[in-house]
């Protein structure tokens, strides 16, 4: 009776060991260390964002406050948005650095100062409607999202305006409308808009952008030769009346035209 009951012992164990080759109490020990090296990857993932936040704290005080830029929304909006998040992968360590990047398709994210500088220059208020023109990454789309929940952002490549909906709704910023499509003819359906940001050199102002900016609006374009030297032009309307002045000379990747 006890040698049978011993095998029934035995029995009851078994399937265990044919599922995981454990002992109960060793499975429970395997359970404790999944869980304690579960809680050891996630603390590795709140360092790495932590380090990201870090990095991008510092590209605010080094790269933009100490260089002049200092409203205080466009600071907040440049120290919210995860730039790292908008870069391929391999960049991520490079992501607060100095300067453009490569985003692929022969495109680049704008150097963060740049970005700074053309958010501060359109003085967004929170019910603004603003579009811009070459979504590329969804970076500075994202930053006028900090600053309005009205953004309308187009591109003309396919891949990229298709990556960067998805990168938009994954990092939080659902409310911005992505389309795919040539900016040179604006978003009529969305005018008139409050600020206008274009980022790819034109050789001139597209006139449906003209069209498109609201009466006491503001667009910020780089204009010039893709191959020789173009400048940022702050354009306003004032009753009416379109002025342009030129504020920096600028290298911008080219605006390009649908076939
Ligand atoms: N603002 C982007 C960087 C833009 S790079 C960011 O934050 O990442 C310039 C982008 O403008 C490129 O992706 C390019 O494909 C796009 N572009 C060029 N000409 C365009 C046009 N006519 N209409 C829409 N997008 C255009």
């Amino acid at each position: 009776m006890a040698a049978m009951k011993r095998v029934g012992v035995q029995d009851k164990y078994s399937g265990w060991f044919f599922l995981c080759g454990l002992r109960p109490g060793a499975l429970f020990l395997a359970l404790a260390l999944c869980v304690a090296l579960a809680g050891i990857f996630s603390a590795a993932r709140a360092d790495d964002s932590d380090k990201f936040r870090k990095k991008r704290l510092q590209m605010v005080d080094s790269q933009i406050r100490d260089r002049g830029i200092n409203d205080l929304e466009t600071l907040r909006a440049l120290s919210a948005v995860p730039r790292h998040l908008f870069v391929p992968e391999y960049l991520r360590r490079q992501a607060y650095a100095d300067g453009p990047l490569p985003i692929g398709h022969g495109q680049t994210i704008s150097q963060p100062y740049i970005v700074a500088y053309m958010t501060e220059i359109l003085h967004i208020k929170p019910k603004h409607r603003v579009l811009e023109i070459g979504t590329g990454s969804g970076y500075q789309a994202a930053v006028l999202a900090e600053l309005t929940d009205q953004v309308y952002t187009m591109e003309i490549i396919p891949e990229l305006a298709d990556t960067a909906g998805k990168r938009l709704k994954e990092t939080g910023y659902s409310s911005v409308n992505v389309r795919q499509g040539d900016g040179y003819h604006g978003w009529p359906a969305a005018a008139p808009f409050d600020a206008i940001m274009v980022t790819a050199a034109a050789e001139f102002i597209p006139p449906p952008l003209l069209q498109q900016l609201k009466e006491g609006g503001r667009m910020i374009i780089p204009v010039g030769s893709p191959f020789y030297v173009q400048h940022l032009m702050l354009v306003e309307k004032k009753q009416g009346k379109i002025t342009t002045r030129s504020m920096m000379p600028v290298r911008f990747v080219p605006f390009r035209r649908a076939q």
